[in-house]
């Protein structure tokens, strides 16, 4: 059997549609958008028209839309600006954020810049919304609430809406890490109380390394990075044209097929419990899989025993990926700092597994069936 791939949540492939309006650009097209003569303007137009369309499909206005290297880069930007540039000096997280904002919130901490607090994570890794009102009410201070929209181990879904009219109701700004959503779930920014979301191109079949940053119109920053004027003042540096492009029809196909993409995946991740449940003893899934949960992403945790400690390893040896936790931990010694958060059982080994619409039923049965000799 050939690779199975169910590490979408780490990323996806490129959709070969993406890639054909994306060779343009990386091909005849490489006028740089910021020259004056007409080569380059076309390079700007593409830039200008691929914002209109993300714009549309979130409810945004094109100028709240800034296109960036990732969600790295655009969680980093506006918990920073938030700091340095809207006054605030609290910020309210949780223990699940991605190290994104994690390692930028605790930064901002360690240099002094703000306080930090986390929020109670409750056992079926929701966050406890009284604890943070709790926290909000108690905080005298202008407060950042930074909290992901969905978990990238977990799934779990945060409740954007709520806690946007909390953060309304104590005058505080509210980023949230949108990285896992962005391209998998149906956006409304016009009627969401947000200051700034996030996305990423790789998360739903288009590129790396470009990602994008909704500013609200009320909010004015600065640049993280400085250099150039490109994108209005707000993101130094030659614009990466075909990222971008690739971003925008990424953006638009996932949207036309959401329905039905959405309907499918979320079918194979009911699928794929039942029949571990079914065929596999002593299995629990982590978060809230059949609740405010993402379709895409199953977190299994399956009994420690000598085998199944070594099941990343021995899914790999079978051309199976799955990851232990964020593709960017699943390296580390310490293992994930969500599933420590949800789920510290030493006598459990954890499993993420994270669904596309190229994935079947077939690859389900094929890998629970390793499973069962593995474990
Ligand atoms: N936030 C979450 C929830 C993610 O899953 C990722 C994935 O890598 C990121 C942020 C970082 O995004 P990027 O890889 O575009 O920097």
């Amino acid at each position: 059997m050939e690779r199975i791939y169910f590490d979408n949540a780490a990323t996806t492939g490129l959709d070969p549609q993406v890639l054909a309006v994306m060779m343009p650009y990386l091909t005849d097209k490489f006028g740089n958008p910021s020259s004056i003569y007409s080569y380059g303007r076309e390079s700007r137009l593409a830039i200008e028209n691929s914002r209109k369309s993300v714009a549309k499909i979130l409810n945004a206005h094109p100028a709240e839309i800034f296109f960036t290297s990732g969600g790295t880069e655009s969680s980093n930007t506006a918990i920073t600006a938030a700091v340095h540039d809207l006054g605030c000096v609290h910020i309210i997280t949780s223990p699940l954020e991605h190290h994104a904002t994690l390692h930028t919130v605790e930064h901002l901490h360690k240099r002094g810049e703000a306080a930090l607090s986390y929020v109670n994570v409750l056992p079926n890794g929701h966050l406890d919304m009284e604890d943070l009102e709790r926290k909000l009410a108690a905080s005298g201070e202008k407060t950042l609430v930074t909290l992901m929209h969905a978990n990238n181990e977990i799934g779990n879904m945060l409740d954007i809406h709520s806690v946007g009219e909390l953060c309304k109701l104590y005058g505080a700004l509210f980023h949230s890490d949108t990285v896992q959503t962005v391209g998998h779930f149906p956006f409304d920014l016009r009627n969401t109380p947000v200051h700034f979301i996030t996305g990423s191109g790789h998360k739903f079949h288009g590129p790396k390394g470009v990602g994008l940053l909704y500013i609200n119109e009320n909010v004015r920053i600065n640049p993280l990075i400085h250099g150039g004027s490109q994108e209005r003042n707000m993101r130094a540096g030659t614009e990466n044209v075909y990222g971008i492009v690739g971003f925008a029809r990424a953006l638009e196909l996932a949207t036309a097929a959401y329905e039905q993409d959405s309907a499918y995946i979320k079918g194979l991740k009911i699928y794929m419990m039942e029949q571990l449940k079914r065929q596999l003893k002593g299995v629990s899934f982590n978060g809230d899989p059949l609740g405010r949960s993402l379709y895409t992403v199953l977190s299994v945790s399956f009994p420690k025993t000598e085998r199944s400690e070594m099941l990343l390893f021995n899914l790999d040896i079978h051309h199976i990926c799955a990851s232990g936790g964020s593709a960017c931990t699943s390296g580390a010694e310490h293992g994930s700092h969500v599933i420590r958060a949800v789920n510290n059982n030493p006598n459990q080994v954890t499993v993420r597994f994270s669904f596309s619409k190229h994935n079947t039923r077939q690859e389900i049965d094929h890998v629970v069936g390793k499973l069962k000799e593995m474990i």
